[in-house]
C-alpha cells in the first residue's frame, strides 16, 4: 500500500519530557520512530517547561526509590552525551515530624545515600534566612534541580542526532487497523506504525475518548511562583538548598535562587482543577479564581513563616503549567485495555520529570513487547477498574 511506504516501528504523539525521553529510547535502539507534537518543541504551554524540577532518592514508595538510582545515571549519561549541564546537585533539607524524618533516615540509609540530621536550631544555624518552625529535618545532599528547559531540548536534540523523526503535527484521530498496524491522522495527514505510544500530558483523555476510554486524570492548572528576595546574597544556591517544612511540606515547596538572579521559586503542589488545558489560558471563573487566590494567600503565610528575607507581598512571575493527577498519584504506564499495541503514559501526578528516562524505557519496552525492568503493576489501569469492565464499557460505547 502505497501510504505505508512511510511505515514506521512506532509513532510517539506527545513531546513533552515524557514523549521526548520514550522517543529517545527508542532511537538509540534503532526502532524507526516519529514523535509527533502539537506545538513546536519546546513551547510553555504543558507540563515541562521552566526553569527547574527537583530530583532526589527518597520517595515514600518503594516502586519510585527503586528506579531513582537509573533516573540519575541516565540524566547524567544525557548530560556527557549533550555536553550540558542539567543537573545542579544543590541537596533538600526537609523538615517534618520526628517520626516521618526516622523512617526518611530508614529508607536513605537502605539505599546507602549519605545525609545529616539536623535539629531545627542547627538548621536555622547552618542555612541563615530560614526558620525551622518546630521542625527537625534531614539534609539530602545529592538532591538537586535539573533544567527542565534544557533536559526537553536535550532530549530532542538527541533523538533527532540518532535518526528519529520529529514532526508538529497534531493527532486528531487513531485507527487501530490490526494487531500490529495502527494509522493516525493528523493535522498534516496519515502515518502508519507497529505501535502508537501514548504521551499526551493534559490532553490525554481528549485523545483516548474516541478509543472509548476515560481514564480518571483530574487536570489541575498549578503555578511556577517566583518572589523578590530583599538581599540578592541570601537564597543562592551555592549556600541554600531545596526546602520543605512540616506539615504545608506536601503543599508548599521552595528552590533557591538559580533560575533567575534575585528571586527564589516558591510554589504550592496543588492548583485548581479545570476541564481543559485551553482553560488555564483563559480568564478563571469565579470560583476557580477565588480559589486560586487562597491558594496564594496561604503560601504568603508559609514564606513569613519560613523565608523572612523574601517579599511575600506579591509574587514576580507566575507562570501556568500543568498537573494530571490520578486518585492515588501513580502514574500510568499501561497498555489499551482493548488494543494491545497502544501504549499510554500519563498521569504523572506532578512528580515524574525526574524519572522520565526511566519511564521512556518501560513505555518504549511496552511498544517492543520487551520485558520491562521494573514491574509495572503499581501503575496498571486495571487499578482503577476491572479490565474486562473496561473492554466491555468500550465496546458499549
Ligand atoms: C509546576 C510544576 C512543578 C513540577 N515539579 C516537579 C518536580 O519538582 N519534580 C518532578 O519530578 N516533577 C515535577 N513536575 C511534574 C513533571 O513536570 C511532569 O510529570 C511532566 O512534565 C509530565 O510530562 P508529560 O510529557 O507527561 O506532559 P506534557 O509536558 O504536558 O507533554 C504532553 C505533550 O503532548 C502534546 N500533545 C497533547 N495532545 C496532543 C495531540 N493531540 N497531538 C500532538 N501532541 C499533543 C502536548 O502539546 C505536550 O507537548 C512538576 C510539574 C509542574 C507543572
Amino acid at each position: 500500500m502505497e501510504q505505508k511506504q512511510g511505515l514506521y516501528d512506532v509513532i510517539v504523539a506527545g513531546g513533552g519530557v515524557q514523549g521526548l525521553s520514550t522517543a529517545r529510547y527508542l532511537a538509540k535502539l534503532n526502532v524507526k520512530t516519529l514523535l509527533i507534537d502539537q506545538f513546536a518543541v519546546p513551547h510553555t504551554r504543558g507540563s515541562s517547561h521552566g526553569k527547574s524540577r527537583n530530583i532526589r532518592y527518597t520517595y515514600d514508595k518503594q516502586h519510585y526509590c527503586d528506579m531513582m538510582p537509573e533516573a540519575y545515571r541516565l540524566w547524567s549519561e544525557l548530560e556527557k552525551e549533550c555536553g550540558q549541564t542539567l543537573l545542579t546537585k544543590i541537596g533538600i533539607f526537609c523538615l517534618r515530624s520526628d517520626k516521618l524524618l526516622m523512617e526518611m533516615a530508614a529508607s536513605l540509609k537502605k539505599l546507602n545515600i549519605p545525609y545529616e540530621f539536623l535539629t531545627g536550631e542547627d538548621g536555622e544555624k547552618k542555612f541563615p534566612g530560614f526558620k525551622t518552625g518546630k521542625f527537625n529535618g534531614i539534609y539530602e545532599q545529592q538532591a538537586g534541580v535539573l533544567n527542565a528547559d534544557k533536559c526537553v531540548c536535550s532530549l530532542l536534540e538527541s533523538f533527532q542526532k540518532l535518526g528519529g523523526t520529529f514532526k508538529q503535527e497534531t493527532l486528531c484521530s487513531v485507527n487501530p487497523i490490526e494487531e500490529n498496524l495502527v494509522q493516525i491522522t493528523t493535522s498534516k495527514g496519515k502515518h502508519f506504525a507497529k505501535s502508537l505510544i501514548l504521551t499526551c500530558g493534559p490532553w490525554t483523555n481528549k485523545v483516548l475518548k474516541p478509543l472509548g476510554l476515560c481514564l480518571p486524570i483530574t487536570i489541575m492548572k498549578t503555578n511556577i511562583i517566583y518572589w523578590k528576595v530583599k538581599n540578592e546574597d541570601c537564597y543562592m544556591s551555592s549556600n541554600f538548598p531545596l526546602t520543605s517544612v512540616g506539615e504545608m511540606a506536601s503543599e508548599c515547596y521552595a528552590t533557591p535562587q538559580l533560575d533567575f538572579n534575585g528571586l527564589i521559586k516558591i510554589s504550592y503542589h496543588h492548583g485548581v482543577e479545570i476541564n481543559s488545558p485551553e482553560e488555564a489560558f483563559k480568564p478563571l471563573n469565579e470560583e476557580q479564581s477565588a480559589l486560586e487566590k487562597s491558594q496564594i494567600s496561604l503560601l504568603k503565610k508559609y514564606i513569613t513563616e519560613h523565608y523572612p528575607d523574601v517579599i511575600a507581598t506579591e509574587p514576580s512571575s507566575i507562570q501556568p503549567c500543568f498537573y494530571s493527577m490520578t486518585p492515588d498519584e501513580d502514574f500510568i504506564l499501561d497498555r489499551h485495555p482493548r488494543y494491545e499495541n497502544i501504549i499510554i503514559g500519563a498521569g504523572f501526578s506532578g512528580h515524574g520529570f525526574k524519572m522520565a528516562p526511566v519511564i521512556g524505557s518501560l513505555l518504549g519496552d511496552l511498544a517492543l513487547n520487551r520485558k520491562t525492568k521494573y514491574s509495572l503493576g503499581p501503575f496498571s489501569i486495571k487499578r482503577f477498574k476491572d479490565k474486562e469492565e473496561l473492554i466491555s464499557s468500550i465496546e458499549n460505547n
